[in-house]
């Protein structure tokens, strides 16, 4: 019994430390160094009003910081959200204050979370169509990350991520899937460069986009059989946020390429995060769940026009920065 008692704390530690964690003083706090584990679970009401404070004024307030502070305040218990708990940190925050980052959990609610959201908001300037007809550009901050369909597309989905699924192997859904028709146009919803484009047996034709920050691997999966892709889209290439990438369809499922064995057409889209090169494509992929967060992209859809010969492209150009 004492050698159990002995041994304990070290299973403990052991535990702690493949979530990422250690232990000092009696308590689990985060460790230095690569994250290993992320549970993204904000809900979509604190995305939004977090993204509303930051927006309003213009980045000074950041979105991410505000979740960070609420998520120690709930322990990384977001069942306990309340919209006025995220009102006291921004008003906190207008008096220059922010007493989560005392808490030994905020270095890693910051970088975890940052993780998923800090390339999505920002300046930008998009094109559009003044009252003559001419094309305008108007630079804005905001949401710059769009919703992976096409605008006037119609979709649907539901929180599916983690739910079990059976090809191949038992294994948990780690993505999230909308439901739409073959053919919807599907454009990238940040910018960065395509790192892996091609035939997988469980995806199907799949593209996955690296973020510029590198942090983050998009994954959209079961495109259209025999024109997959946009035209020329390539690995190596660099995208925009809103650029068509492909096609939705129902691929995948065969060790065989080009064959539609999944039931529904849908867009699969995973997102992993990368804190350590050693993470991508290993053991232990860090993928989180985008339901929330597709809620609040719902709000930035692209347009894209239809050419003769079937391809889409955007209607209006898009720039990220301040240029
Ligand atoms: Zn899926």
């Amino acid at each position: 019994m004492a050698r159990l008692r002995r041994l304990l704390p070290a299973a403990l530690c052991l535990l702690l430390a493949a979530a990422g964690y250690r232990l000092t003083d009696g308590r689990a706090v985060p460790a230095e160094g690569t994250i290993r584990y992320v549970a993204f679970d904000v809900p979509a009401a604190a995305l939004s009003r977090a993204l509303e404070a930051d927006v309003r004024t213009e980045g000074e307030i950041d979105w991410v910081d505000l979740l960070a502070a609420l998520a120690c305040r709930y322990g990384g218990d977001w069942s306990n959200y309340r919209q006025t708990d995220l009102d006291a940190a921004v008003a906190e925050r207008e008096r220059g204050q922010n007493t989560a980052e005392q808490s030994a959990y905020y270095a890693y609610y910051r970088a975890a979370y940052g993780a998923v959201l800090d390339g999505l908001v920002g300046d930008f300037s998009e094109q559009q169509t003044d009252g003559a007809g001419n094309l305008v550009w108007n630079r804005q901050y905001g949401l710059k990350a769009f919703c992976p369909i096409a605008a006037g597309f119609c979709y649907s989905e539901s929180d599916d991520f983690g739910a079990a699924r059976s090809y191949g192997y038992r294994r948990r859904h780690l993505g999230h899937d909308m439901m739409g028709l073959t053919g919807t146009p599907i454009v990238a919803v940040e910018s960065g460069t395509v790192a892996v484009l091609g035939w997988n047996q469980y995806g199907g034709w799949r593209v996955g986009i690296r973020s510029d920050d590198g942090r983050r691997y998009w994954y959209y999966a079961h495109l259209r059989q025999n024109r997959p892709y946009a035209a020329g889209l390539a690995e190596g290439q660099r995208v925009r946020a809103g650029d068509v990438i492909g096609y939705m369809g129902r691929t995948g499922y065969s060790a065989t390429e080009n064959v539609s064995n999944l039931v529904t057409p849908h867009l699969h889209i995973g997102l992993e995060l990368i804190f350590d090169e050693s993470q991508f494509e290993s053991d232990n992929e860090i993928w989180v769940n985008l339901y929330p967060l597709m809620q609040v992209l719902a709000r930035h859809t692209c347009e894209t026009v239809r050419a003769a010969d079937g391809e889409h492209t955007r209607r209006y150009a898009f720039e990220e920065g301040t240029a």
